[in-house]
């Protein structure tokens, strides 16, 4: 028997290297259902190329539009609307779910296979940073398996006792360390970083990936939603964590024992190295990615986080302590001034100031409810939008 698995997210970079490492174990795993938001004919090639049972366009005049696009013969069943995304995420018929919608749109599907109990490839950090108590209470209450697919958090658990129950401390752990690539600008100054464009933000040293997280790669906003990331999937707190920038992103993360130890994990930079880990766990299977080269690679740098230029660290942090709805108003800022620099409206150096705007306007209320969170994620989208035009400076 396969393992059925549902791609959210399939059209995406991770979505993509997910479909590679399954068409690789076609005796392990098959495709339940393919999910997009509106790329019609990008799902078009993926529904010829891996016969889901059923593809999901969010989108439902793309779920139109590809029912007409896809040849008669084809059997797969075309559905359309945020609800079909749940429906396919929680399917009795499914065992894993890669959660690899981008952003606050992955959350319902996402919580969905949680509280079905699925294997859970989490790749969606924004869902995570956004409702983290209430995330990790349904994965326990589901009995689902939680699985980080961030390389970072892949690292982690790698380096982590087979048995870590949640207490850094029973285990000997004394920090994690959460390495950052430092993202294109590293060592910029603010004056230079006011004039990057969307296409510089964009271009990755070290890892393809897709166009909102390598924008956050660039601010460090990414590392910042990843922090939050680490706090929840590892029970612990900020202080915990040092992020250490690593430019050759080589170390994936390290975890630093109380007897002076410090195992890491390393790899090439590409993300079906933890796809394939969280997949096949506790087992481990063939992911398409060639072994490190470590006297090619010579060379490995470690510095500090540079939380002056890139603050947006600095208001992660900032919006854990905080707590509540704090972190998902954090990240739907980001998000939509993410989007507006994208679209060439704000300045890169304009996205810590709009989120911090956001932040300073915002009302914490604790984030018991699904309702609590998503009323401040529209919250926080709305207040950030209408600033987009004003002058930042
Ligand atoms: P991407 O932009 O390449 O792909 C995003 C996918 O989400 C696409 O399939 C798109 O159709 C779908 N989508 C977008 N908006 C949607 C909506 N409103 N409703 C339904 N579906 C929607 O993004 P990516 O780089 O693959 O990243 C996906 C997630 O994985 C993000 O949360 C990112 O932070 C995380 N992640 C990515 C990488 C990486 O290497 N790319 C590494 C670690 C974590
Ligand atoms: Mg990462």
């Amino acid at each position: 028997m396969t393992q059925a698995v549902t791609v959210l997210g399939a059209t995406g970079s991770i979505g993509r290297s997910t479909l590679d490492v399954i068409s690789r174990h076609p005796d392990k795993y098959s495709v339940y259902a393919l999910t997009a938001s509106s790329s019609v004919d990008d799902m078009r090639e993926l529904v010829l190329q891996h016969a889901p049972r059923f593809a999901v366009m969010a989108n439902e005049q793309a779920a139109d539009d590809l029912r007409t696009a896809l040849p008669e013969n084809v059997s797969t069943e075309v559905l359309g609307g945020a609800q079909a995304l749940v429906e396919v995420a929680s399917a009795p018929e499914v065992d894993q779910v890669m959660a690899a919608i981008v952003g606050a749109a992955g959350l319902l599907p996402t919580l969905a296979a949680a509280e079905a109990g699925k294997r859970v490839l989490l790749a969606n950090k924004e869902s995570l940073v956004m409702a983290g108590p209430l995330f990790m209470q349904a994965i326990r209450d589901g009995g689902a398996t939680l699985l980080p697919i961030d390389s970072e958090h892949n690292a982690i658990f790698q380096s982590m006792p087979h048995d870590y129950d949640g207490d850094l401390a029973a285990k000997g752990i004394r920090k994690i360390l959460l390495t950052a690539s430092g993202g294109p600008f590293r060592g910029q100054s603010a004056s230079e970083l006011t004039g990057v464009t969307p296409a510089q933000a964009v271009a990755h040293p070290n890892w393809s990936m897709g166009a909102k997280i390598s924008v956050d790669s660039a601010t460090l906003m990414n590392k910042g939603l990843e922090l939050i990331e680490a706090c929840f999937l590892f029970h612990c707190d900020a202080d915990d964590v040092q992020v250490v920038v690593h430019p050759q992103s080589v170390i994936h993360s390290m975890v630093q024992y109380c007897d002076g130890s410090v195992l890491a994990q390393l790899g090439q930079p590409d993300m079906r190295t933890p796809i394939a880990y969280g997949m096949a766990w506790p087992e481990r299977i063939d992911a398409g990615v060639e072994s490190l080269d470590l006297f090619d690679i010579g060379t490995l740098n470690f510095e500090a986080p540079d939380i002056e230029n890139f603050p947006c660290l600095r208001l992660a942090c900032d919006a854990f302590a905080a707590g509540g709805t704090m972190p998902a108003v954090l990240n739907a800022a980001n998000e939509i001034a993410v989007d507006a620099f994208l679209q060439e409206q704000i300045r890169f150096t304009d996205i810590p100031i709009m989120i911090e705007q956001v932040m300073r306007q915002h009302t914490v209320t604790p984030a018991e409810s699904l309702e609590c969170i998503l009323e401040a994620d529209a919250w926080a989208r709305c207040t950030a939008t209408a600033m987009i035009g004003e002058d930042f400076a």
